[in-house]
């Protein structure tokens, strides 16, 4: 390389991208509980659609991706023509930034926001501006204060990842309502359907000309290998995306795949009851050994550990016996583990080893 040859500016101060870890050396028996997936994958019908695309690879898929976004706004009875694919929602977000972020403008989110936001923000050349949450909640109040008149974007998760908590809609209409005229509230609703009765901002979406929304089919859906995600706004704002977006960014496999998932919503109500069932089992016990945690929304638990010290030694503690759960330093909660809810033996199994992590690491420190 010379150095002549430079990337733009910010790129240089993006970190590479950690992903949950999928494996412990030496066992092939590993409980993965590190990337808020699915336990039960995707519904039986999204697979029946896989392997069927088997026999239509030769063709170039949809450019316009109609029957998804058909199937998407007959499920969430939306406005088809303001709904927009991605490969994942990350890929939306990237859009985001790529068209409203530039050198000198900033994008605002919370503290422990989703790391992604700061990459997309800095691959654009913007200025990430971090704000202080409230007892790791959102805390509209600190947003507005951070806005100033170079604000483009703010993204706000929630539920959030990875604390888990979330604020009602009635906060983020008035964070919406209360932006300066050029920002846009970006409302990250990954785990929008763990929450019974909330649309995750999809009305907001609807209704206000400064809202957009993004889903994926990672999470409830059990599609993160697959990768899909969609977005939801005011018509100016899907226009714009979809000039920056490449005509063949979806394959008809993802396509198909995710329109036979979303048309199944009864494995995602199935899915939601057994979350909330082994959330709520899983919280209770984890507290009932010395590790409290803030009451969560989604498919995952912030548990909260004295020092960095113990949940490091915890997790190295859990990888020797098969269970890898998530770190979450590099979010500024360096004394929390991100343990994704799994299925019964695997809530059963990381509840038991943290309860005996527990009892030693008190003894070794007594
Ligand atoms: C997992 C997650 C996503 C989903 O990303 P995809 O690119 O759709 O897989 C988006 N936002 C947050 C906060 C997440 O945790």
């Amino acid at each position: 390389m010379t150095d002549q040859i430079r990337p733009q500016p910010g790129i240089m101060d993006i970190a590479l991208y950690q992903g949950g870890a999928s494996r412990v050396a030496g066992r092939s028996d590993a409980i993965k509980l590190s990337s808020n997936e699915n336990p039960f994958g995707p519904s039986d019908k999204a697979k029946e659609a896989f392997v069927k695309c088997a026999h239509s690879m030769h063709r170039y898929p949809s450019t316009d991706h109609l029957a998804l976004r058909e199937a998407i706004a007959d499920v969430h009875k939306l406005d088809v023509s303001r709904t927009i694919i991605g490969v994942g929602s990350d890929e939306i977000l990237h859009f985001l930034c790529q068209a409203y972020v530039g050198q000198g403008d900033e994008v605002v989110f919370t503290e422990h926001g989703f790391l992604m936001y700061r990459v997309s923000t800095l691959a654009a050349g913007g200025t990430p501006i971090s704000v202080p949450e409230r007892e790791r909640t959102t805390d509209v109040d600190a947003i507005l204060a951070a806005c100033t008149e170079q604000t483009k974007l703010v993204f706000i998760a929630n539920p959030n990842n990875p604390t888990g908590t979330m604020i009602p809609l009635a906060e983020l209409e008035r964070l919406a309502v209360g932006l300066p005229p050029q920002a846009i509230l970006v409302i990250d609703s990954a785990y929008a359907e763990y929450v019974e009765g909330y649309d995750g901002g999809a009305e907001l979406a609807g209704r206000l000309p400064n809202v957009f929304m993004t889903r994926t089919f990672s999470k409830i859906y059990g599609l993160g290998g697959l990768r899909v995600g969609w977005g939801y706004g005011p018509q100016d704002i899907i226009d714009v995306l979809n000039r920056i977006r490449g005509p063949f960014n979806m394959s008809t496999t993802q396509l198909e795949t995710a329109e036979a998932a979303v048309r199944d919503q009864d494995w995602i109500d199935r899915c939601r009851n057994d979350n909330t069932r082994l959330r709520g089992w899983l919280a209770e016990a984890l507290a009932e050994k010395g590790v409290p945690s803030d009451t969560s929304t989604a498919n995952f638990i912030l548990a909260r550990f004295t020092s960095p010290q113990e949940a490091e030694a915890c997790d190295a503690y859990l990888k020797t016996e098969g269970v890898i759960v998530r770190l979450v330093t590099s979010y500024n909660l360096p004394n929390c583990l991100r343990i994704t809810v799994g299925d019964e033996p695997s809530c059963r199994r990381v509840a038991h080893l943290i309860g005996l992590f527990k009892v030693q690491f008190m003894a070794g420190n007594a």
